[in-house]
């Protein structure tokens, strides 16, 4: 896991370098707010950790930039104050988390380990495309929106597939063997049925991503304005 922080005292970054590199992180170190954003925009990082006080530009802007310029590296916002403004201004900005200091390194040890098992989680269990994403264990479709909703068994198999194969067109044949199975006979018009099912799931959730049909092949999944 490769670290970023940027902190502009000296007496603080040193041994929190120190102390991450002996649990067997990679760390680089930034204490200038402009060079710390220019490092957390090159994206190689895996999270970075994120004084709001800094010279020449704020942990709050920072945050903002990265995320206006599409981002997504985990922040972790070290907030002063224990004051809420703090954490509401450092979340609203684009943090996932913050710690407030001071904190213990062992603290912030145990946040970390959080955020990589919640990495590992999300990346083994959601399949994401365009502003929607699917936990294939729950059956649980949700958009950027905030809302969700659980998909049937046949509904989640056929955006499952769908999601797993965008870009490509795919005939109501495969459609029908991936929600059906090969014994099944069910005639290839269900497929259709099935597909507005889903389409209505996409938009309760108002998804931009839709069920585009092709006359006489089949469906695909595109991503419209996001
Ligand atoms: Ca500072």
């Amino acid at each position: 896991m490769k670290l970023l922080l940027v902190e502009d005292e000296k007496r603080m970054a040193e041994p929190l370098v120190e102390i991450l590199r002996q649990e067997g992180y990679e760390v680089d170190w930034q204490a200038d707010g402009a060079e710390g954003a220019d490092a957390l925009e090159s994206g190689v990082y895996d999270l970075v950790i994120l004084d709001v006080m800094l010279p020449h530009k704020n942990g709050f802007d920072i945050a903002r930039d990265a995320r206006r310029v599409g981002i997504k590296t985990p922040i972790l916002m070290l907030t002063a104050k224990s004051e809420i403004d703090d954490k509401v201004t450092g979340l609203d900005s684009g943090a996932d988390d913050y710690l407030t200091k001071p904190f213990s390194p062992r603290e912030l040890l145990a946040r970390l380990r959080a955020f990589s098992r919640r990495q590992y989680d999300l990346a083994e269990d959601t399949l994401s495309f365009g502003d929607i994403s699917l936990n294939t264990k729950t059956m649980i479709l949700s958009g950027r929106s905030g809302l969700s909703v659980r998909l049937s068994e046949k509904e989640f198999r056929a955006l499952e597939y769908l999601m797993a194969n965008h870009g490509q067109i795919l005939s109501r044949e495969m459609l029908a063997v991936k929600i059906w199975g090969y014994e099944n006979e069910s005639e290839y018009n269900n497929v259709e049925v099935y597909m507005t099912f889903v389409r209505k799931k996409l938009s309760f959730i108002k998804a931009k991503t839709v069920i585009k049909a092709v006359r006489g092949v089949g469906y695909e999944l595109r991503a419209e304005d996001v």
